[in-house]
Order: structure tokens, then C-alpha cells, then sequence
């Protein structure tokens, strides 16, 4: 398959080829033509797969090719829950529409609204935007959504997490009622099913094979630790290895900020990102990480959710979160693009549970290995060999697992492994931090 078969016109194969892709991605594939034929759509598919280009591209076609040389009304709306993402996503869109006479920007909150006001009232033909900062320039009638054609939902069951259904639904009121409908999620609750029946007609199934499929590339290691000493330990990690580009995961705001405070301490250039960050520390500390100025990025899962930084080497998971399914999201942040990676998860006695449901969920055994100068006390050892026996009594398979899809044919691998277990286990709606 190529992206000319899929029917897109030149100044998109143009763009599609400047960014360096030769074949679509599974999700590409099916979702291309659905949308070009004016289908409502509704897509399992997370970040990882190649999502982006599979709805941006189509909609860039469309909308060029129904344009009214005179007016720039907003024709699509994206609508996305992170600030990130919604940023990420505009990078996408602008670079695939450098060679066609379209205008786009993003909106979200965090930062002053005059420059995005300004850009809205020049005239804007694609608009991405998180649902606060929409609603807020909707209300001070900034712009108006009334000649919307398409709208996009992106990361649909995220949003809902955040709370956003509401926000959703205003939104929706003020489109017109004709239009056509794109919800993608990684997930599909009922909440996500009740949402995309309000909104989708019709809808043409799409689906993709998560980013967390399979996965010969990554190695997965749990490192017993006490939590006093959890710092200690991914210092030693880093420094001992030698680690340029380390993404670390905790489950608090807080907890990120004393752990990159520590690794500052120690030399080790690092920066946390999470939802009490203003909007300039974000991108600054995304920026940085992603140029190599900055060795580790400490961040909670909401803040990371939807950022794509390619060929991460390590992820480390300094607390498991409680909701099994955002490991399979952390861990698929290592060894893109066929890359080798290693995701570690320095667990303590508090977080065996966590090991048992992400085990379950995986269906699969976690490999516990020590590291040196960290031995377990005798209690904690005979905890651990409790918690094995336990874990023995289950199927299991590799302990070498997980990775991501690659979009090139020959080495497509999509074969069942955790996604089969993963996609459709109901989440557990715990309260996390963002
Ligand atoms: P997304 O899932 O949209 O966040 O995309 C994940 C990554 O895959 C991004 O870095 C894209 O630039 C990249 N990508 C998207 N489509 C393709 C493709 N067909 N071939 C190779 N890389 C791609």
C-alpha cells in the first residue's frame, strides 16, 4: 500500500514525502479513505500509530477542495485534551498543508489569549484546541463555529477522564447539526460508546493495533526497592548507564518536582512536567528534553499522555500507577520505530498489588532482577518470593515483551501478545493526577 493509492492529492503525497514516510500506517490505511468518502468515523487508536497524519490528512483534502476562495470560516475543528497534544497536533497539521493555501492554529489555556485571538481573526480554516480555552474565546464571540464541517475528536476517552464531557457537549451545540463526526480513543468504555452514539452517525469502524503490541524490543525490568531509597537507586541507574534520555513517571505533581529537584542536586539535568506547570515551562522542558539539553524528563501520566518523543531509550516508572493500562502507555513510550528500549519500574513492598493487576493485564510474568548496593531485608525478600508463588500459579509467557507496531509491511507485528488483553478491559476510573 502507498500513500498515492490512497487517493490523496499531490501537495499532500509532497508533504507526506517530505516528512520521510514511504508506507501508511495500519490506521492510515483504513481510516484515509473512510474519511475522504465523507464518513463519519470512529477509530481505536492511540498515539504511537500514526493517528495524527490518518485524520489530518484527509481533512486537509477535503476542506481544499470545498474552499471558498473568498471567506476562511473554521471548516475543521479539532478538539484534543492536553495542551501538548493539542500543540503536537498543530505542528502536524501545519506541516502537511505547507503546500496547499490553507490557515490553521491552536488554542489552549495556560498562555494569553491576544496572540490567538488575533491569528482567529485573520482567518482560520483548521483550528485545534483544547475545550476550555475554546469555550472561552466562543463566549467572548472571538470566533464562531457555525460553519464547521467536520469536527475531530482526539483522544476521546482522555477527555472524558478529564472531565471534559460537558465542555463536549456545548461545544457540540454550537456546530451545525449536518457535519461529519472523526472520535478516536484508545479506549471504548461505555462512557465512550454513550458519547460516540450522541455524536457519530453512522459511524465506519476503524481500527488500529495499539502502539503497545507485541514487543520483542522492549525489555521490561521490576527493581525491588524500598521507597526511601527510589531516588538513590535512578541515580545510580543513570549515571552508572550513562543515560542521555531518560523519560521517569510518578504519580504525583509533587513527586515529580522533588524527583527532578534531586536529580538537579546530583548534576543530572532534568525537568518535570505536569498540570500545575504553566504553559512556558511545558514546552520549554518538552523542548529541551526532546534536543538532548535535558538528560530526564520527570512527568505524571496525564502530562505525558499523547507526547511523542521518538526512540526513547528508557522509561522508568519510579511508582507503578494504580490504573494497569497506563503501564502498557508508559512502557510504549521505549522502542519506537523498531528502536530497542528498556522500561524499568522500581517497585515497593506498598506497589506489589499494582505488579499483580498490571500482570494480569498483560498476561504475562514481570522479570524481578536486584540491583547492586540495593538488597532486599529478609522480610522484604520473603514478601517478594510470596508474591511469585502467587504469580506461578498463572499462565504466563516471556518475560521479554511489549513494543510498538512498525509501519513498514515486512516487519508488521501486530500478533496478539497484551494488546489482545489490553484493548477492551474496562479502566479503572481510580482518581490520578495530572
Ligand atoms: P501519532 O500516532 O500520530 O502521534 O504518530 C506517531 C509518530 O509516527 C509521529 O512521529 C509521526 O510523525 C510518525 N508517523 C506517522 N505516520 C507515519 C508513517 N506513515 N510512516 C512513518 N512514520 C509515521
Amino acid at each position: 500500500m502507498t500513500f498515492e493509492s490512497l487517493g490523496l492529492k499531490k501537495e499532500l503525497l509532497k508533504a507526506v514525502e517530505e516528512k520521510g514516510y514511504t508506507t501508511p500506517s495500519p490506521i492510515q490505511e483504513k481510516a484515509i479513505p473512510e474519511i475522504l468518502k465523507k464518513n463519519d468515523v470512529l477509530a481505536s487508536a492511540q498515539t504511537g500509530t500514526g493517528k495524527t497524519a490518518g485524520f489530518t490528512l484527509p481533512i486537509l483534502q477535503i476542506i481544499t477542495d470545498t474552499k471558498n476562495p473568498k471567506f476562511r470560516p473554521i471548516r475543521a475543528l479539532i478538539l484534543t485534551p492536553t495542551r501538548e497534544l493539542a500543540a503536537q497536533i498543530y505542528d502536524n497539521v501545519r506541516d502537511y498543508s505547507k503546500h496547499l493555501n490553507i490557515k490553521s492554529t491552536v488554542i489552549f489555556g495556560g498562555v494569553k489569549p491576544k496572540k490567538q485571538i488575533a491569528t482567529i481573526k485573520s482567518g482560520i480554516d483548521v483550528l485545534v484546541a483544547t475545550p476550555g480555552r475554546l469555550l472561552d474565546l466562543h463566549d467572548q464571540k472571538v470566533l464562531s463555529l457555525k460553519r464547521v464541517d467536520i469536527l475531530i475528536l482526539d483522544e476521546a476517552d482522555r477527555m472524558l477522564d478529564m472531565g471534559f464531557v460537558r465542555d463536549i457537549k456545548k461545544i457540540i451545540s454550537f456546530l451545525p447539526s449536518q457535519r461529519q463526526n472523526l472520535l478516536f480513543s484508545a479506549t471504548f468504555s461505555k462512557e465512550i460508546k454513550a458519547l460516540a452514539k450522541g455524536i457519530l452517525t453512522n459511524p465506519v469502524l476503524v481500527e488500529a493495533a495499539p502502539e503497545n503490541t507485541t514487543a520483542e524490543m522492549v525489555t521490561q525490568k521490576i527493581y525491588r526497592v524500598p521507597k526511601s531509597r527510589k531516588a538513590a537507586m535512578v541515580i545510580q541507574l543513570i549515571s552508572d548507564g550513562d543515560w542521555n534520555q531518560v523519560l521517569i513517571f510518578t504519580r504525583t505533581k509533587h513527586g515529580a518536582n522533588r524527583l527532578a529537584e534531586k536529580l538537579q542536586k546530583k548534576g543530572i539535568s532534568s525537568a518535570a512536567i505536569h498540570g500545575n506547570k504553566s504553559q512556558g515551562a511545558r514546552t520549554k522542558a518538552l523542548k529541551g528534553f526532546k534536543e538532548n539539553t535535558i538528560r530526564v524528563l520527570v512527568a505524571t501520566d496525564i502530562a505525558a499522555r499523547g507526547l511523542d518523543i521518538p526512540l526513547l531509550p528508557h522509561v522508568i516508572n519510579y511508582e507503578l500507577p494504580n490504573i494497569p493500562e497506563d503501564y502498557v502507555h508508559r512502557i510504549g513510550r521505549t522502542g519506537r520505530a523498531g528502536a530497542s528500549g528498556e522500561a524499568i519500574s522500581l517497585v515497593s513492598r506498598e506497589e506489589l498489588e499494582y505488579v499483580r493487576n498490571i500482570e494480569k493485564l498483560l498476561n504475562q510474568k514481570l522479570k524481578i532482577v536486584e540491583l547492586e548496593g540495593f538488597d532486599l531485608t529478609p522480610t522484604e525478600q520473603s514478601q517478594q518470593k510470596d508474591s511469585s508463588t502467587k504469580k506461578n500459579k498463572r499462565k504466563t509467557s516471556s518475560s521479554k515483551n511489549t513494543s510498538r507496531r512498525n509501519f513498514s509491511p515486512k516487519k508488521k507485528s501486530n500478533k496478539g501478545g497484551s494488546a489482545t488483553n489490553y484493548k477492551g478491559k474496562k479502566r479503572n476510573n481510580s482518581k490520578r493526577s495530572s
